[in-house]
């Protein structure tokens, strides 16, 4: 008589979308039990899929002889480990997302990293000066140190000293604990070689690791790796960061935890880091300290309801003499009406000019920032003023190197294009372009050396990084270019901040608008007020609007005031932080399908207890891309999403996109 051979059922999550109506894994055979976490590939609808391990137990009688598949290879027992596995069910339920498609992300490629990969993680050894660490930032390492698991807002200027903060955190509880592990998350890959030199001072390389996409396949997963030994303990990273596989994780720092890169608006899992870092701080049982000179009011609502500490920074601070006096800059307002009754109909007003002026005399460097969000640069027919537009998208085409162009999608416009209404062949440039203020710039100050810095010059590769290292070795007076530039540049010489027009940023239909100004302007502010500089730095803001209330508040660079003047908005309208948002929408060629099946879920939606409040359904702020027609409804809801409507979202067909928590209602 044959033996029967013991067997095991192992449930299995496949990586790739299963519909949220159904279970969230597949019933498979393995000889041996496997720990949940395990890689494994599996067969799945005629295809080999990768997949997670969930749970493996004996054997059971299954009813009708239910046929069961084996599992076709072990790939990796314990990939995932148990705290991943609890982060990523948390974000599955969290933002209504198939749990495999959430699971890829903890899945890096398997591959081995080429002996060349390793340089891109090697750093230049900075000099350690001795820090000094003024009262106030010894005051805020003491309170992040101590025992206990909190949650800490570092609110201080630019270049008060708060990455001296993260390190000597980091050092101090380093001491403590030497397995400890800490992660530093910044908004956007091109900060992270900035941010590897400055730790990398204090912390020896092969405790450190970078993770961000800049890495190549082989060295995100020889990093991963190192993470998962405990080998790496410094960990430094964009959002992504948040999947890797902690052992021990004793601090999380999100660095600039205003910016709105921190969540992927883009494709799922539409996550947000910040967010995803809360829940670690769960699991691991450690500290969160966010840092900006810009809180987003979410977070500084959070310091007065005390669920975060607020620690401030006020002073400028120097890191080789912590009495070196303060530079302030000064903020100002040019009334860009004004300029046009002096017949002055240049895009730069008399003020900035004599401003760059003197900067150039002085040696000094300038940025003139122009806001690109919106509709700030199109083409009107002359004849019948209809805009130009592309075929496929509900988008203005942007006329740049002699040729108009999509910004969505590849589309691009013969030579000659016609106007869609009234087949005219001359059109009108509206608006303001880099290129326009380049030329402007370039008739009037015809010796100083120009650099035009936007979406299109930085398509090419490292053309940043160029810019930036020419621009501090002082081979450039002045740059132009986009909002890109406001992030993590610090140079001595830069005195002058011109911002073109400052009104195209206040008009955005979005209840972040006011908040997303307000960042972006005192973040360019804190480029030119540096501690140590030899003039104190100017900003001048041009507009048509200088009655604007925010606008005057930024004059006054009080941010107390500024939160207090936004706050009564969101709470009328239940806006974060009094209430949470779900954005959804549906895409599809069809445009009557595209209306009928967004009423359809608005009138299911739209029965008692489902949720605060449901918007219509409204076409979206661009409404269509590639063909596509867009249409959304916006969720307002408490803390959670009431059973009812959780249960509809989950069967919505494809075609729906969901994203909890999204960066702006349009
Ligand atoms: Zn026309
Ligand atoms: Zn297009």
């Amino acid at each position: 008589m044959l033996e029967k051979k013991t067997q095991f059922i192992i449930s299995v999550t496949p990586l790739v979308k299963i519909p949220l109506i159904r279970d969230q894994f597949f019933y498979y055979l393995a000889d041996e039990k496997l720990p949940p976490g395990t890689l494994v590939s599996i067969p799945l609808f005629k295809k080999t899929v990768g997949g997670v391990v969930i749970e493996s137990r004996d054997d059971f009688p299954r009813v009708g002889g239910m046929k069961l598949k084996k599992i076709d290879k072990v790939l990796e027992l314990n990939f995932i480990t148990k705290e991943q596995l609890t982060l990523a069910k948390y974000i599955s339920e969290y933002y209504i997302i198939s749990l495999g498609v959430v699971l890829k992300n903890f899945v890096p490629k398997r591959t081995k990293a080429r002996s060349a990969d390793y340089v891109a993680c090697s750093m230049k050894h900075v000099i350690k000066d001795k820090i000094v660490l003024t009262d106030e930032q010894a005051g805020a390492v003491k309170k992040i140190t101590r025992k206990g698991a909190d949650k800490f807002l570092l609110f201080g200027p630019a270049g008060s000293g708060k990455t001296e903060v993260y390190i000597h955190s980091i050092l101090e509880l380093k001491k403590q604990n030497s397995d400890s592990q800490f992660l530093i998350l910044v908004p956007e890959k091109t900060l992270t070689p900035q941010a590897l030199e400055r730790y990398g001072a204090y912390f020896p390389e092969n405790e450190m690791a970078l993770l961000s996409s800049n890495l190549s396949k082989g060295a995100l997963f020889s990093n991963w790796q190192r993470i998962r030994s405990g080998e790496a303990k410094i960990i430094i990273g964009t959002r992504m960061a948040v999947f890797a596989p902690f052992q021990k994780l004793a601090l999380i720092v999100i660095d600039e935890e205003q910016d709105m890169s921190f969540k992927q608006w883009d494709m799922n899992p539409r996550y947000d880091a910040r967010t995803v870092a809360e829940e670690l701080t769960k699991l691991y049982g450690c500290r969160l300290v966010r840092g900006s000179a810009t809180p987003s009011i979410e977070t500084y609502f959070k310091t007065q309801n005390k669920s975060y500490t607020l620690l401030t920074l006020s002073d400028s601070y120097h890191p080789k003499n912590s009495t070196a006096q303060k530079v302030r800059s000064t903020i100002e307002l040019v009334d860009m009406k004004k300029e046009r009754w002096v017949r002055n109909y240049s895009c730069i007003s008399k003020k900035l000019k004599s401003e760059i002026s003197y900067a150039l005399k002085n040696n000094l460097q300038t940025i003139l920032f122009i806001n690109r969000q919106g509709m700030s640069n199109f083409s009107v027919c002359k004849s019948c003023k209809t805009v130009l537009k592309c075929p496929d998208c509900d988008r203005a085409l942007i006329y740049s190197s002699r040729e108009y162009k999509c910004p969505h999608c590849t589309f691009v416009a013969s030579a000659i294009p016609n106007c869609s209404k009234c087949h005219g062949i001359e059109f009108r440039n509206v608006g303001l372009g880099t290129q326009k203020v380049e030329r402007e710039v370039k008739d009037f100050f015809p010796s100083a050396r120009i650099l035009r810095l936007d979406s299109e010059s930085n398509n090419k590769k490292d053309f940043q990084k160029e810019a930036y290292e020419k621009f501090s070795r002082g081979e450039i007076d002045i740059l132009i270019g986009t909002q890109m530039i406001t992030k993590g540049w610090d140079l001595p010489r830069m005195s002058l901040v011109g911002v073109i027009d400052a009104d195209n940023m206040l008009t955005l239909p979005d209840f972040r608008t006011g908040e997303k100004a307000w960042q972006n302007l005192v973040q360019l502010a804190g480029r030119v007020s540096r501690p140590g500089a030899r003039f104190p730095g100017r900003i001048i803001i041009q507009t048509y609007r200088p009655e604007n209330k925010l606008l005057s508040l930024i004059v006054q660079n009080d941010y107390q005031l500024f939160y207090e003047q936004e706050l009564p908005d969101r709470e009328i309208l239940h806006y974060p932080p009094f209430g949470k948002i779900a954005k959804l929408v549906f895409e599809d060629y069809n445009q009557k399908r595209v209306v009928n099946e967004t009423e359809r879920v608005y009138n299911l939606l739209n029965v008692e207890n489902c949720a605060l409040q449901i918007t219509s359904p409204a076409d979206c702020f661009v409404s269509k891309i590639r063909q596509r027609f867009r249409r959304q409804l916006i969720i307002k809801f408490q803390k959670k999403l009431p059973q009812k409507s959780l249960a509809i979202l989950r069967s919505l067909p494809t075609g729906w996109v969901i994203d909890i928590d999204p960066i702006s209602t349009i």
